[in-house]
């Protein structure tokens, strides 16, 4: 135990300690008063821990437990003892208890109430919410994906950066950004570091990751948008092709896949749930092909049209029932689509297509990418066609003209994946405080 750990966490607790004094601290789930006797179940990060108090042992400290009222804190010394009855198959008999801090009551929303309550209230009052543990288990297993993803990145040679959140220019197009007071001057809080991590391809640290916020004024109110998230942001250079780049996708998410189905099997057990082993590699369907197969579910849509949230749900049904896949890429899209990512590489001998990408999960995006145009020559001519000024993008442009290679890269949402991954119905429960049109507190 480090010498800054003052208790014993349930997890901890062994049948060798059995017969010794331990102490022990959480918060009272719940106190069962029988007369003689009262059990309180104390709650800590791992588990529940039974507190058992006998009238004729003690009966200051059994008036005491009868007083606590749920969901405050207590540190607990007391002998531990084995236990059938205990669900953790040992109690405490408490010599003392301290009551550290008093929860006030009522509570504004119950920790183990079986009534579930809404995702505003449950939002509004985060911090019990998060005393569930089920709810916790999503917030562990989020951590071990993205220490999975850095695992296998670090792995593979790729180096972690940090860019500005505080920039000057958009990648994603003007309707997006959020506008701040930057001294005497405007500027943006970054929807993407997409332009830095361009710049850094002509430096030599040449293949890069960053895990870090990015901010979208998304102006419709939608289960998979919100405007702060966590982007992976990778770029890799001197590939061929997008291949090179969906292929380092791939093994991001079939390695961090494996990272939690090994190390957050506890978690996922508190979530009812098992995680498949996807096959590889990952079906690729061609923007053309995914639009007559969405066509053939029976929705009207046109080629060069986005496939659009009600278009990718049809695929994911499509690619589940035919293929029993969760995971595919959509690739080849047309340039027309991504014209707004002036950016993106064009086929040589079909410039009305790119090599770009979409990886879909369950029936929704979660990374998008490809390989970028590195011709100064040619990305100016795709700058003017999305009529940007170029003036505003000087210090990216400035790394195309003395010595480029060719590169590319995805953004990859992170809270997307993860709520994909635990069949959430809305992004916003894999994401412990969302910024939304109307969240910003707490
Ligand atoms: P969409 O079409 O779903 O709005 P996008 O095309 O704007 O997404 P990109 O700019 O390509 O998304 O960003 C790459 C990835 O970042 C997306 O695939 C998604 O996983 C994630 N992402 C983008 N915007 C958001 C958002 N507002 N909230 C959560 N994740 C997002």
């Amino acid at each position: 135990m480090p010498q800054w750990q003052h208790i014993t966490y349930s997890k901890e607790i062994t049948p060798a300690l059995f017969g010794q004094q331990v102490t022990v601290g959480g918060w009272v789930q719940d106190v069962r008063n029988l007369g003689a006797i009262s059990f309180l179940q104390l709650r800590d990060r791992d588990g529940v821990i039974q507190v058992t108090t006998l009238k004729k042992r003690n009966k200051e400290l059994f008036d005491l437990v009868a007083s606590i009222p749920r969901e405050s804190v207590v540190r607990v010394t007391g002998m531990l003892k084995e236990s059938k009855e205990a669900r953790a198959g040992f109690e405490i008999l408490p010599d003392k208890i301290d009551i550290l801090s008093k929860a006030e009551t009522p509570l504004p929303l119950g920790v183990v109430d079986k009534v579930g309550a809404d995702l505003d209230t449950r939002l509004n009052n985060r911090f019990l919410d998060l005393r569930k543990e089920e709810i916790r288990a999503i917030f562990q297993i989020e951590a071990k994906t993205i220490e999975g993803i850095r695992r296998f990145l670090m792995s593979e040679g790729f180096i972690e950066v940090s860019t500005p959140k505080i920039v000057a220019a958009g990648a994603e197009g003007g309707s997006t950004l959020f506008p701040i007071k930057y001294f005497d001057r405007g500027a943006y809080l970054a929807q993407s570091p997409q332009l830095y991590k361009q710049n850094l391809m002509a430096t030599g640290l040449d293949r890069i990751f960053e895990i870090a916020h990015a901010y979208r004024a998304e102006a419709s109110d939608t289960v998979r948008h919100i405007a702060e998230f966590i982007s992976l942001d990778v770029e890799m250079a001197f590939i061929e092709s997008s291949e090179d780049v969906m292929a380092v996708a791939e093994g991001i998410v079939v390695n961090s896949l494996e990272h939690v189905r090994e190390h957050a099997k506890v978690e996922l057990q508190k979530l009812g749930l098992e995680i498949e082993k996807p096959s590889i590699p990952f079906p690729r369907v061609k923007y053309k092909e995914a639009v007559e197969m969405v066509r053939a579910a029976g929705l009207s849509i046109e080629h060069g049209e986005d496939l659009g949230t009600e278009g990718e749900k049809a695929l994911g049904e499509v690619m589940k029932r035919e293929k029993n896949c969760d995971l595919y890429f959509i690739t080849e899209f047309p340039t027309a689509l991504k014209r707004g990512t002036f950016y993106a590489k064009r086929f040589e001998d079909d410039p009305e297509t790119t090599g770009y990408f979409d990886l879909d999960y369950k029936g929704q995006e979660i990374v998008s990418g490809g390989q970028r145009e590195h011709r100064y020559d040619v990305l100016i001519e795709q700058m003017k066609e999305n009529n940007l000024n170029l003036d505003s993008f000087d210090f990216y442009l400035k790394a195309f003209r003395f010595g480029m290679p060719p590169h590319g890269g995805f953004g990859f949402g992170v809270e997307r994946y993860v709520q994909k991954m635990l069949n959430l119905g809305n992004i916003r429960e894999a994401v412990l405080y969302p910024r939304d049109r109307s969240r910003l507190i707490p």
